[in-house]
């Protein structure tokens, strides 16, 4: 109950799933059970579950003949709808004490953890293409983390109470924004999708969710959850969308309160411009929470442990294939550290089983979509062609006959300026630029600026001063920086995460601060 969370939660105990477990058995049945059939995924607005057409598929990305889900896109109208039955139920909903909210995200994070955790990861694997242990970590425990640590955090802004006098009694009332807050998901986190919604909804907003085309069956998924733990009709509308459809009518609309998006830069910026193209019309100024790319680095310093770089940049690079927005893919390695490295990455990157998700014993799966195939693919040959001094050392091959198959990559470059180095290729790619021992830190000052992203990054040295060093020099160029870590896995209410820069607007999700977004305080003073 919420009194018990008063009290700071604990993270999600991670199930192994181990050959014969009763969890396994359990997940392999839900992977059987969603595998073996097309599930229809209708929008949700208010009472109402639309099924017209069903002419969008979600496909298996490792299968792409097969169809997880059908599902349909809202049109202009459907939107419009959905932003007056939100309105309509905002008041009441907006009203309630903050615990009567909380009890409700308290209860879904329970279903996730028990009734409904094969479902939400059978469905991020099959249609997302993720392995067993990268589902669980997202679609159980991440998203049960955002319920329960949503719930403590938005507690917690109710505890300060401002000071009273004798002659008046001061207090601070946390509204929902004025309107309706529009979430916009990505495709990589299923755990994203429940808390760009959940978050606004926890402190009394209304919110309209556009899931992403490739991940609609699990975030449908999270809905159904919501609303079987007691979420009115009418707080979350769940709207898959084509991308500028869904942006041009909320950005069009005057009630628009803010934007919760994961996605890339480019279209972040266009939904700034919308903003400021309309913002003559809004009622309040909108907020615009957003969480975009990154083109991560691991930096190795000569006094690193060879063993932790080897483990923590292969993880990093190639775990679910390369589509974190934390993902490692630029190694700086010193030329002492090099050989060696090479050595070791290569005996482990031959064990790298890629594959069908279904296999329990895969490390990858399939690249998310015909899209994304295609761009890594063009950053692969770019390599292939020799241009800009680069080299495949490893890998270097892909496959989209009957998923969208793409081998970990590791490429040589020389050259500090390639498009390599400095764009974000959100594939299994990883970039490594080998450098003289001797010029370590000049280095970590170049790579300072030398991209326009600030997601993570992580320095590996045993060398206490230079960590120092590095961290000083590197203060503004990420916001989740590792040392002796690899630059992925932050966990919630453990590495609040977020990026500087272009990578986004830094509000840190899975941290104490994130929910104030999403609240309009009031303050009352009473005077006797
Ligand atoms: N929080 C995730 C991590 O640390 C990345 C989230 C994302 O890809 O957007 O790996």
């Amino acid at each position: 109950t919420s009194e018990q969370f008063m009290k700071k939660p604990t993270n999600e105990p991670i199930l192994e799933y181990k050959k014969g477990s009763k969890e396994r058995e359990a997940l392999e049945k839900a992977l059987e059970e969603f595998a073996n059939k097309t599930t229809d995924v209708p929008l949700r607005i208010g009472t109402e579950k639309i099924t017209r057409n069903l002419d969008k598929n979600q496909v298996m990305p490792f299968d792409h003949k097969k169809v997880l889900a059908r599902y349909t896109y809202a049109t202009a109208d459907d939107i419009k709808h959905a932003i007056e039955v939100g309105l309509a139920a905002r008041g009441k909903w907006e009203r309630l004490p903050l615990k009567q909210r909380v009890e409700i995200f308290l209860k879904a994070a329970d279903l996730c953890a028990g009734k409904y955790r094969m479902a939400l990861n059978a469905t991020t694997m099959l249609g997302q293409g993720k392995n067993i242990v990268q589902a669980e970590i997202d679609a159980a425990c991440e998203l049960i983390d955002f319920f329960r640590f949503n719930s403590y955090f938005a507690l917690q802004l109710e505890k300060y109470e401002p000071i009273s006098t004798e002659s008046s009694k001061n207090s601070l009332v946390y509204r929902g924004l004025e309107g309706f807050v529009a979430a916009i998901a990505p495709f990589n986190f299923t755990a994203i999708g429940g808390n760009l919604s959940g978050a606004p909804a926890i402190i009394g907003n209304v919110v309209l969710w556009k899931p992403s085309d490739t991940a609609v069956l699990s975030n449908y998924i999270i809905y159904q959850i919501l609303e079987e733990a007691g979420l009115p009709p009418g707080i979350i509308s769940f709207l898959p969308a084509d991308g500028p459809t869904f942006g041009n009518t909320v950005c069009s609309n005057s009630n628009l309160a803010a934007i919760n998006f994961t996605g890339s830069v480019p279209t972040f910026e266009y939904i700034w411009r919308k903003v400021a193209e309309n913002l003559g019309n809004y009622t309040t100024f909108p907020k615009l929470i957003g969480e975009c790319g990154g083109k991560n680095f691991h930096f190795v310093h000569p006094s690193a442990d060879l063993t932790s770089v080897v483990i923590g940049t292969l993880r990093s690079a190639y775990e679910y294939q390369g589509q974190k927005c934390s993902a490692c893919s630029r190694l700086f390695i010193p030329e002492s550290l090099w050989p060696k490295f090479l050595e070791e990455f290569s005996k482990l990157h031959k064990e790298i089983k890629v594959g069908s998700v279904q296999d329990g014993s895969i490390f990858m799966s399939a690249v998310i979509d015909d899209k994304a195939f295609a761009r890594i693919k063009a950053y692969i040959d770019h390599a292939k062609s020799g241009a800009d001094g680069a080299k495949v050392i490893l890998g270097g091959t892909y496959d989209d006959s009957v998923g969208y198959f793409v081998q970990p990559t590791l490429i040589r470059v020389t050259d500090f300026k390639s498009k390599l180095l400095t764009e974000e290729i959100f594939g299994p790619v990883l970039s490594a630029y080998v450098y003289p021992d001797a010029e370590a830190e000049t280095l970590v000052t170049k790579i300072k600026d030398a991209t326009k992203f600030g997601l993570t990054g992580a320095v590996f040295s045993q060398d206490k001063v230079f960590l120092q060093k590095a961290t000083d020099i590197l203060r503004d160029a990420t916001g989740n920086l590792y040392l002796n870590d690899k630059s992925t896995g932050s966990v919630v209410g453990q590495q609040p995460f977020g990026g500087a820069r272009k990578s986004g607007t830094n509000d840190k999700a899975g941290g104490p601060h994130y929910l104030l977004r999403f609240a309009s305080p009031l303050t009352i003073k009473e005077t006797f």
